[in-house]
């Protein structure tokens, strides 16, 4: 479909009439630019018809005879006005292209840095999960029975299970449920203390 057939797909003579001033009445007439109109004569739709000086034509007719311009003027006109965003055939300024392979690139590399950041974001996830299942099990097994509690004798894996599985969900419930930021935060600031629980863990065993 070239540049015309476009246009004249998405806007009306009606559409134009009214957007460069003309009053349109409920019949669709209005007073005709063209001749000394003092009555509405023109019949505006899709095309225009004058019945007082029959000027008759599409959209791209009509901007042309208002504004004096040549239709390939005017269809760039109208696609201005009307933010058509349709390709006119103009050849982009060596300016434009550098512009253009620019943000390209940028977009590529800001998609590659995230890339990686999701993949750490994952492995540092796999590694909570891990230890949280850890503790889970230590919880459950190293549970001190009643006379253990009574004689203060509980086991460090017991201890230590309680102290940091807490911390560890708290981590884990932002990284599945909170917002991007807040997850970035959470990711950049607790690895170190990640690396720290992990040693401490790792002693206990
Ligand atoms: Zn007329």
């Amino acid at each position: 479909m070239n540049m015309f057939s476009e246009i004249k797909g998405v806007v009306s003579v009606r559409d134009a009439a009214s957007f460069y001033g003309l009053k349109v009445n409920n019949n669709g007439m209005c007073v005709c630019p063209f001749h000394a109109d003092k009555n509405p004569s023109m019949k505006v739709d899709k095309r225009f018809h004058c019945f007082g000086c029959s000027a008759d034509g599409d959209v791209i007719n009509f901007v042309q005879r208002m504004f004096n311009l040549n239709a390939k003027e005017a269809a760039i006109k109208i696609i201005e006005d009307f933010h058509l965003g349709i390709v006119t055939g103009r050849k982009e300024t060596e300016s434009e292209k550098n512009e253009r392979i620019r943000t390209g690139k940028k977009k590529e590399y800001e998609k590659k840095i995230r890339e990686a950041y999701l993949l750490e974001l994952k492995k540092f996830h796999n590694r909570l999960s891990e230890i949280h299942r850890l503790l889970v099990e230590w919880e459950k097994k190293y549970s001190p029975s009643k006379e253990q509690w009574e004689m203060n004798f509980i086991d460090r894996r017991y201890s230590t299970a309680l102290y940091y599985k807490n911390r560890i969900e708290y981590i884990l419930d932002v990284l599945d449920y909170g917002e991007d930021e807040e997850i970035y935060e959470e990711y950049k600031h607790r690895k170190e203390t990640i690396d720290y629980y992990e040693r401490k863990i790792t002693e206990v065993k």
